[in-house]
């Protein structure tokens, strides 16, 4: 079944001759309705902008257009691409906007009126880049309302990871301090084309208004990646360095000296940067 009236993503691939690059992790998906299904996974669109990021030949950019984005911007750093998303441009008239380049470079704000939304199927190494910059803005609120990003089954895990989990560490802390956080599908590798080596998941992250607890950023960011860079070690051990009263500043966050950072949950590491914080 089709969506729309454009060729199905075989024959696009056939006829644009994108054979699939390893350098720029294409694993393409070719299922329409997977793609519209992945689309109304991050939401109502009707009164939002999409930046997507990677569309390569198309399909969540499709869906995401069909299932009634107001608007999409994507950035597509394979120049094979741009002329398939010519033709998608033409089928939706005023309501896609396509940049060739790379999205670590590109800023597109300019090119993006609020609320706005992000969606994406990336390599998963640039998807977890881009995810840190978005959870590491300036300022809170971001530009965005929502991100629904596919990612490696387990950095997905990562990022929704509870305390006490294998999976749990800087990440986890970062998504979740100032978003929820969940897996909202998981994929096979047989969903894309060609198949990955691992199963993958979409995470949907909104953005809350408010941390959730109060820190400081930067603080919050350096205690965690300080504290779970020796994760097996005592925090008494693998912090000290961060103060030489540390032991006063794990009490005033209620952290015992020899607790491991994957036993501290969210609210205590916020408590432990806001008293090193103040410390200053
Ligand atoms: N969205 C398409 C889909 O779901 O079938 C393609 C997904 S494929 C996993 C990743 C896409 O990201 C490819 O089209 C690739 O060329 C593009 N890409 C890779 N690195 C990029 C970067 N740094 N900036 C922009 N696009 C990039």
């Amino acid at each position: 079944m089709s969506i729309d009236t454009l060729p199905p993503l075989r024959q696009v691939i056939d006829t644009h001759g994108l054979a699939a690059k390893k350098s720029l992790g294409q694993n393409f998906l070719l299922d329409l309705n997977l793609t519209a299904k992945i689309a109304r996974l991050s939401g109502d669109n009707s009164g939002h902008d999409v930046l997507e990021i990677g569309p390569g030949p198309g399909g969540l950019t499709r869906g995401l257009l069909a299932e009634g984005a107001r608007r999409v911007v994507a950035i597509e750093k394979d120049a094979r691409c741009l002329a398939a998303l010519a033709e998608v441009a033409e089928a939706y008239p005023g309501r896609l906007e396509v940049m060739g380049g790379d999205a670590l470079d590109i800023n597109p704000l300019d090119h993006l009126t609020p609320p706005i939304r992000v969606a994406a199927n990336l390599p998963y190494n640039v998807g977890t880049e881009l995810l840190v910059r978005w959870l590491t803005p300036p300022q809170w609120p971001p530009f965005w309302d929502s991100l629904t990003l596919m990612f490696q089954r387990e950095v997905a895990q990562r990022i929704t990871a509870e305390p006490g989990s294998k999976a749990y560490g800087r990440l986890a802390i970062l998504a979740q301090w100032r978003a929820d956080a969940r897996i909202v599908l998981n994929l096979p590798p047989e969903a894309f084309s060609p198949p990955p080596k691992v199963s993958s998941a979409v995470v949907h992250l909104t953005a809350l208004p408010e941390p959730r607890y109060p820190a400081d950023a930067k603080m919050l960011q350096h205690v965690t990646a300080t504290a779970f860079n020796q994760r097996r070690k005592m925090l008494r051990a693998s912090l000290k360095g961060l103060s030489p009263d540390i032991e006063a500043h794990l009490a005033a966050a209620d952290i015992k000296p020899t607790d491991r950072a994957e036993q501290i949950d969210l609210e205590r590491f916020c408590a432990l940067a806001r008293s090193l914080k103040a410390a200053l």
